[in-house]
């Protein structure tokens, strides 16, 4: 065996067997795949093969489109048959949230470049005569929908790969991976010692013992899974024509033809999470006891819709089980905090997801980043809040609710309260709705009290709409406080900090005392974050951003930051400041009642910052908001916070205070026109694209510089705008289609209701012809257009002089 490698992969799964297909095939020809059994000996070989499009996150169903599409080329490529029946599949509503559901899926699919269509009920019994369609309201159609041989495919992409240049092993468990003081890691196995530049965790069902083996603790976690296979059935003989696959959402089922029998798959309501201490090591080509008891309401259903399964004898059960993340997405790339190291586990769907991942991985590995924005199955998206037992809890969730419907608004239950801050309860105690970015809990909404605190899930307007109006009306005629502790706060000191951001950050670094508004960019010009960046002295800043993607950009920050040693110190400091932002034009003068410093707007300018005592505790004192008022947020280390509190609810009292969360700040900021990171801002678009080229620093270098400059000359193809839509009781959730005469033009990144101005509104990507004042477009929502009107201006405030006053 060779002793050194550009990438080691280990697992020979289908997930490992993709990258190395992809790297090979992109270029990197000394990439190697260690397999400890044979080929396809995790999860791979018992899967139920089916092959679908939708998912969750738009650009995950955007590869596992690319995934499909890919077999041919492996099984041309390989030699290697996969099996793939393209059968084409039924998404089948039994009510009319489900109808809803699927006619947002719809609206997606027009810009994902999916052929998707409704299909009548009659057209599918005829297509499946199985399936009695009593049942259904609506069918949702995917030409790309099928099924495939799992061990076909694996080995089709490991045979490729070799094609192409790669090499595998297999029955080479690796035993250590340990790294060397130059970053890369010796890999040992019984055969031998390969040192790698890099290594990929692709484990599959031992992703967390091949993550222990560097010190990794990953949250995943294996499920048992059933499907069960019949005996020839005489009606699907006689069809003589293969028939379609299909989901029943409301059955949690999922079946497609198998010989001439059938295949019926279901995600049970109690989920079992299997090996929960550790997958065993003698686990491989091995199936569990079946537990039938654990899918005979499920089974019920199944043959209720298809009548000929209660019928038909079964020829076996298979009980398997395969692996979760905790949001039931895969969760992929290099790891924050490690060097070299990169995971592509908990991929629960890897054949309809194995081809995407791969092509991503691969082009992150090569070029620094994925062609596209990969937040969705970013490894990143977790930090130290997601132990092993949150791994557990979260996937059986998952699992549970892998064919139900969540709503726009609503939150989900398990895992809850893993981080709270100092006034957790007191918020409880107002009435707060509470949700968690990155485990921490924060308010959604306000309600009247704790009994009155909870939200009926819906598409439409939920019954949070007119508490989020009232806290908006305080914050636009008095003053609002708001819990700021999920932002991300990044501290950079030292000597070379203001040289290294100017570096970073595609916009102006402020002198000692001011903060501004930076994009920050990739080398191919894609926006990797959008941040506040404050200098509170000349060696030492504070950036602010997004809470969310705090890992995401730590790990950038760690990768731009190597080789400057003794220049600049870098920490992810989000724990150690929490905070309150307080908005509206009495927050001055509350603020004024807390503070010594003098905060009027000759003392404290819009856009200054200060290390200072407010409420008597020590703080960082920073003058700008997000719901476009007069404005501060006010950071705290989190002992100092419910003192905080305590002084703003005394000093508010008789100035009309009223606590507000997320959704009003994020309605605010709607009619300010003013977009969010994960949602209108992410690797997707371009600084030009977005608007955020207003803020860069044009006559420095810095990262992306010469792809924004290439940009700016040719000008953007596309550009965000704010539509208002004319609805009366349901506002855009995202990712719905924007059209024009019919044509889908681009789609929604995020919306509302703006409270203050009274309009449902929506910002999201158009073709750069079209951005024009009035402009009239429509809007997709639920399967109905809406007329949309685009406004080159905020509807609120438009010259900035409230925030700026
Ligand atoms: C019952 C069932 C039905 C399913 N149905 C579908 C379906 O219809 N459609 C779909 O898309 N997905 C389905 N899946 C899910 C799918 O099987 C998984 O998503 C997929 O197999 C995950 O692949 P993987 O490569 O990540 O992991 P695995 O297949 O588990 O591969 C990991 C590999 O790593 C190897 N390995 C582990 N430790 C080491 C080590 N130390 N050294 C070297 N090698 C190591 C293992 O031997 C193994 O081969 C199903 C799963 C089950 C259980």
């Amino acid at each position: 065996m060779q002793s050194h490698a550009k990438v080691v992969i280990i697992g020979g799964g289908v997930v490992g067997c993709s990258i190395l297909f992809h790297l090979a095939k992109f270029g990197w020809k000394d990439c190697i795949l260690l397999e400890r059994n044979e080929l396809t000996s995790g999860s791979s070989w018992h899967a139920a093969g089916q092959i679908h499009t939708i998912s969750s996150d738009p650009n995950i169903s955007r590869l596992q489109g690319y995934t499909i599409n890919l077999y041919r080329e492996i099984e041309e490529t390989s030699g290697q048959s996969v099996g793939m029946h393209n059968t084409g599949g039924f998404y089948l509503a039994s009510n009319n949230d489900w109808y809803d559901y699927l006619k947002r899926e719809r609206s997606k699919a027009r810009y994902m470049g999916l052929d998707q269509e409704f299909i009548s009920l009659e057209e599918v019994a005829r297509r499946h005569p199985l399936i009695d369609p009593k049942h259904y309201v609506a069918a949702l159609w995917d030409p790309l929908d099928g099924d495939i041989d799992p061990s076909g495919v694996t080995y089709a992409y490991a045979k490729s790969a070799k094609v192409h240049g790669a090499t595998y092993h297999t029955h080479t468990p690796v035993l250590e991976t340990s790294q060397r003081p130059d970053g890369s890691w010796d890999v040992v196995t019984e055969k031998g010692t390969i040192n790698a530049e890099m290594i990929v965790n692709a484990g599959g069902l031992w992703a967390r013992e091949v993550g222990l083996l560097a010190g990794l603790h990953l949250p995943v976690q294996p499920m048992e899974h059933h499907y069960l296979l019949t005996e020839d059935i005489p009606e699907i003989v006689a069809h003589g024509e293969r028939l379609p696959a299909g989901i029943d959402y409301e059955g949690n089922i999922y079946f497609r033809q198998e010989q001439q029998g059938m295949l019926l798959g279901t995600y049970e309501a109690i989920a079992t999470p299997w090996s929960v201490s550790g997958t065993p090591q003698d686990f491989g080509h091995d199936l569990l006891e079946p537990q039938l008891d654990h899918i005979e309401d499920k089974l019920a259903i199944g043959f209720e819709r298809i009548p000929a399964l209660e019928r038909a004898g079964i020829r076996q059960i298979i009980n398997g089980p395969f692996t979760f993340g905790p949001d039931g997405n895969p969760m992929i790339g290099p790891v924050p905090g490690m060097k070299n190291y990169w995971c592509a586990v908990g991929v629960m769907a890897g054949f309809c997801q194995a081809g995407g991942v791969g092509l991503c991985m691969a082009e992150w590995m090569m070029d620094g980043e994925p062609s596209i924005d990969v937040w969705a199955m970013d490894i990143a998206r977790f930090g130290d809040f997601a132990t092993p037992h949150y791994g557990t809890i979260k996937s059986k969730e998952n699992y549970e609710r892998r064919f139900t419907l969540t709503f726009p608004n609503e939150t989900l239950p398990v895992a809850r309260r893993q981080r709270t801050t100092g006034i957790h309860d007191r918020l409880i105690e107002k009435g707060a709705v509470m949700d968690a970015t990155f485990g921490l809990e924060g308010a959604l909404w306000f309600a009247d009290g704790p009994e009155d605190a909870y939200e009926d899930p819906t598409f439409r307007r939920s019954r949070a709409h007119d508490y989020v109006a009232a806290a908006i009306r305080a914050v636009r005629e008095s003053v609002g406080a708001v819990e700021v502790a999920n932002f991300a706060k990044h501290r950079f000191t030292g000597p070379g900090a203001r040289h290294f951001l100017d570096h970073v950050l595609a916009g102006y670094v402020p002198k000692p005392g001011r903060i501004t508004l930076t994009p920050m960019l990739t080398p191919r010009g894609k926006l990797y974050g959008d941040l506040t960046v404050a200098c509170l002295a000349e060696d030492h800043f504070m950036l602010f951003g997004s809470g969310a993607a705090q890992e995401m950009h730590r790990r950038w920050f760690d990768r731009l930051l190597e080789n400057r040693q003794g220049q600049v110190e870098y920490q992810n400091v989000s724990s150690r400041y929490h905070g309150i932002g307080l908005s509206g034009p009495k927050s001055r003068e509350l603020l004024q009642r807390i503070c010594r410093d003098d905060v009027s707007s000759d003392g404290m300018r819009f856009r200054d910052v200060r290390e200072s005592f407010v409420g008597g505790v020590p703080a960082i004192l920073v003058r700008i908001s997000f719901s476009g008022e007069l404005g501060y947020e006010i950071y705290v280390e989190p002992e100092y916070q419910l003192k905080l509190f305590e002084e703003i609810e005394h000093a508010g009292s008789d100035l009309g205070l009223k606590w507000y969360g997320a959704r009003a700040l994020m309605s605010m900021r709607l009619e300010k026109g003013w977009g969010a990171w994960t949602l209108d801002f992410r690797p997707d678009f371009t600084a030009a694209q977005s608007g955020l080229d207003a803020f860069i620093n044009w006559k420095k270098d810095f990262v992306g510089k010469e792809a924004a400059m290439a940009e700016k000359e040719s000008g953007p193809q596309k550009k965000l705008v704010t539509m208002s839509i004319e609805t009366s009781d349901i506002d855009v959730s995202n990712d719905e289609a924007i059209l024009r005469n019919g044509e889908c033009v681009g789609y929604v990144t995020s919306g509302g209701y703006a409270h203050h101005i009274g309009r449902s509104m929506a910002l999201g990507y158009i073709p750069v012809e079209l951005v024009e004042e009035g402009q009239k477009l429509e809007v997709e929502i639920n399967g109905t257009m809406y007329p949309a009107i685009v406004h080159l201006d905020p509807l609120y405030d438009p010259s900035g002089d409230k925030a700026r006053g």
